[in-house]
């Protein structure tokens, strides 16, 4: 039996609209314009085109994007200026940097700058340890938009065996803590693990988190199994495709994601989700104060 596709698509839709109606209920109550700052560094052709979808999106919610993009030659001391600027921008509520950031730029010290409060891409270690023992903070967009669209599916998380393939700070690791919090079982998998097969055919839900196209085939997945595919990879083509072998594997899952069209427009809908709430948060703060 052919799997039920996922769309992400359709999911960031609904979700849109929802977020949509509150940026203009924030608008007219408040007089707050939801509004996210996006620094780019250089010329990467994938961040200009991530950036660019995130910016189309922001106008679409109604919530201002103020774009600074400068040349690759910028030194850490000025980005580092930049973001204490927008730090202290009482109108800004979010601040996204692009990754990846040239060389000479230490990525990790540029995390650490933004304020914890502006953080809504949720990379900030004060925000991954909030995400760590369940306080309230900014999710990371992509395991945030991830756990939405397994949500969206009304089938039940506890007890369920999450294998996760890849553990990188942005994905493989919080996506699994996530799910943990949803009391599934989690297993995480990597380059070093051995006999790969064997443990992601335990999954109910398996999520590839790798970065190589179709390394998921069929004999990676138990039958019935949900199948999260987060990978992006430009085959030789040029068209796109996921870690996982969309058309083989979608006849042994129950549910897949596609790519394009899953877990990509989820991780932008969470930006503007984490957006949104920096800004209501401010609302709530402005109110307090003025009592
Ligand atoms: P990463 O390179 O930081 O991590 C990849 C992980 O895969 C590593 O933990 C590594 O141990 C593991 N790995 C590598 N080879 C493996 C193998 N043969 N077997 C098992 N594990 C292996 O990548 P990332 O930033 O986590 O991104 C992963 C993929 O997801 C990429 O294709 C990226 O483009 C995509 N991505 C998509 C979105 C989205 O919104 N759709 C967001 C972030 C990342």
């Amino acid at each position: 039996m052919s799997a039920v596709i996922i769309s992400g698509k359709e999911l960031a839709t609904e979700k849109r609209a929802f977020i949509k109606a509150e940026v203009q209920k924030l608008v007219k109550d408040q007089q707050i314009q939801p509004s996210l700052a996006v620094i780019l560094v250089g010329d990467n052709p994938a961040s200009h085109s991530y950036v660019r979808a995130k910016q189309k999106a922001c106008e679409e919610a109604g919530m201002e994007c103020i774009l600074d993009h400068y040349p690759s030659t910028l030194t850490e001391k000025e980005l580092l200026d930049r973001i204490a600027h927008y730090n202290h921008e009482g109108s800004v509520h979010g601040i996204l940097v692009q990754l990846p950031l040239p060389d000479h730029i230490n990525e990790l010290a540029v995390i650490e700058s933004i304020s914890p409060n502006k953080d809504v891409d949720g990379f900030h270690p004060v925000n991954i340890g909030k995400m760590m023992i369940d306080q309230e903070t900014f999710l990371p967009c992509t395991p945030y938009g991830i756990v939405e669209m397994i949500k969206s599916l009304n089938v039940s998380i506890s007890g369920k065996h999450v294998v996760v393939i890849g553990r990188s700070n942005i994905v493989g690791k919080p996506v699994g803590q996530l799910l943990l919090k949803e009391d599934a079982t989690v297993t995480y998998c990597h380059s070093r693990t051995k006999d790969l097969a064997s443990i992601t055919k335990q999954a109910d839900i398996l999520i590839a988190a790798v970065g190589r196209a179709n390394l998921i085939g069929p004999e990676f997945v138990k039958d019935g199994a949900i199948v999260i595919d987060v990978g992006v990879n430009r085959l030789d083509s040029g068209k796109l495709c996921g870690d996982v072998d969309f058309d083989k594997v979608k006849e042994k899952a129950s549910f897949i994601t596609p790519v394009p069209g899953g877990v990509g427009p989820m991780t932008i809908t969470m930006l503007l989700q984490n957006t949104l709430q920096s800004a209501q948060k401010s609302e709530s703060e402005n109110k307090t104060f003025s009592c």
